[in-house]
């Protein structure tokens, strides 16, 4: 079987949040299952640098943006067998110091960037040396690929197409963009009406995703259903309903050769469920290095994420300030809105020697936390599938999580069942319900035998990316049967 990947992020190389961990494991595990995989993604600023192992190749590729010729050249690296992954290279588009914007503002040119992107990968999938089956595009950035697919078909320009899948891993990001910028696309003007790529008078580039592609995924079963409805649908949940039939959900794997506790550089010390103290070692030495008071009976509370508000920071905030009053500790490291990053170090003033706030994005820190902290906070409003609630069982850390999408999917709560519970689930997505849960960590903090079956129970849960790549393996075949 023959994939091709296109994705805008792929993780080490460039990532914002939780997809380029997804697609990079995804190359590697599909490829370890004997599937020969590619990826189309872009080679942003520094990567030659950092990574010796991306060639230069002699091919370039002319694509139409509007009246426009743009090239791009195509650089290659193989980060395991069967895997290769395909740089894009465009000085102007993509030699920038971010992916999407800078500062909290978007770049003005993001249709055009990801349209290019977009149509490299189309041409791409004609002109490699292998032939693709099957085109899995990821989010937003590349999701016009079935609609170009449809019209170059349609004009006869390619033939023996293959069949597409477009995985939603965020519906709330949907590239929308004014009316103005359609011809940019280079599509008929057939697309560009409400049963195709149009949303409002904007042109919509994952509803184009949504209407065109041979099948729609997302990364929870939960969060698949849940789009079906007003409330986490973002306006799109009519257009999914008619699709309800083609749309379905796989829960993310972790890539546990990233996110352990035995063979980690981050780490300082090496744990597992029968060797449990290099974890108290760890909230030790995070505790001293943040210069937080060095206190191995308080439960340390910990949270690493985009601040938006998904993430349902200002909740947390609201029913932190309350329950920092008894005895507990709380780190945060995460980026993202300023408004949400004041009111965090306006909580740490508040409570010097109880709250530590990181803001930025560290790698190295994020697994430390992880495996620091006794309870790990994920209040989010929606959830596709989010990752550190997984990376935070396996880390022995205890998920405190709002029931939804794929954290209604991954973590069991005690009224689901006594003996399996491995984290605490609350339903209301409100700050006194986030309180509660709080108060139910601390609850279970307090009986250390509570404690030591929660944290084993984590430990062992499997959520290992063999199991979702398979899954994956099954919807391809079921598509390229259809
Ligand atoms: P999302 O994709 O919505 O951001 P996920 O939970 O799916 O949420 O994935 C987030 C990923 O990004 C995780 O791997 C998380 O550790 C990482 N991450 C988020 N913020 C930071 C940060 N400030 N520093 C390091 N890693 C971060």
């Amino acid at each position: 079987m023959n994939i091709l990947l296109g994705s805008s992020e792929i993780q080490p190389f460039s990532k914002t949040g939780g997809l380029a961990d997804m697609v990079a494991a995804l190359g590697k595990y599909l490829g370890e299952a004997g599937v020969h995989v590619g990826m189309v993604t872009p080679l942003y600023r520094g990567l030659l640098e950092q990574y010796e192992g991306i060639q230069r190749t002699e091919r370039t590729i002319d694509v139409s943006l509007g009246a426009r010729i743009e090239r791009a050249r195509i650089y290659e690296f193989q980060p395991s067998e069967n895997f290769t992954i395909y740089f894009v290279e465009h000085v102007h588009f993509f030699q920038r110091s971010g992916i999407y914007g800078e500062h909290s503002h978007d770049y003005a040119d993001n249709a055009e960037r990801f349209l290019f992107l977009t149509r490299v990968l189309l041409k791409l999938t004609f002109e490699l040396s292998w032939k693709p089956d099957l085109v899995h595009i990821h989010d937003w950035p590349v999701a016009m690929f079935p609609a170009m697919l449809r019209q170059a078909l349609a004009e006869g320009t390619v033939t023996e197409p293959p069949k597409t899948l477009c995985t939603i891993h965020n519906l709330a990001y949907q590239g929308l963009f004014p009316a103005s910028q359609v011809s940019l696309a280079n599509l008929d003007a057939s697309y560009f009406t409400p049963a195709g790529m149009e949303f409002y008078e904007k042109m919509n580039f994952l509803k184009a995703g949504i209407v065109y592609a041979d099948y729609v995924s997302t990364v929870s079963p939960a969060y698949a259903a849940e789009i079906l409805t007003p409330e986490f649908g973002c306006g799109l949940e009519g257009v999914l309903a008619e699709r309800k039939d083609e749309l379905s959900g796989i829960l993310n794997g972790v890539d546990y050769a990233e996110w352990n506790t035995t063979k980690n550089k981050f780490l300082n010390f090496s744990y597992n469920i029968d060797r449990i103290a290099g974890k108290a070692k760890e909230k030790k030495q995070l505790q001293k290095d943040l210069g937080l008071p060095v206190e191995p009976k308080v439960p340390l509370f910990g949270m690493i994420s985009r601040l938006v508000e998904q993430k349902g920071v200002s909740l947390l905030i609201e029913a932190l300030q309350q329950s920092l009053n008894h005895s507990m500790q709380f780190v945060l490291l995460g980026s993202g809105d300023p408004e949400l990053e004041g009111m965090m170090q306006d909580l740490q003033e508040r409570f010097p020697d109880r709250v530590k706030v990181k803001i930025g994005y560290d790698v190295g820190l994020s697994h430390r936390i992880e495996a620091a902290c006794d309870f790990y906070m994920m209040p989010s409003r929606f959830e596709p599938c989010g990752l550190n609630q997984l990376y935070s069982l396996r880390y022995g850390t205890i998920p405190i999580v709002h029931a939804a999408g794929g954290l209604r999917d991954s973590v069991i709560d005690e009224a689901e069942s006594t003996e399996k519970a491995t984290g605490v689930k609350f339903h209301d997505f409100t700050s006194a319900a986030v309180l509660e849960g709080i108060y139910r960590g601390m609850a279970i903090y307090k009986k250390p035998a509570s404690l030591r079956s929660y944290r084993r129970r984590a430990m062992e849960a499997d959520f290992s990316w063999e199991r979702t790549a398979q899954a994956y393996i099954e919807l391809y075949r079921k598509i390229l049967s259809e």
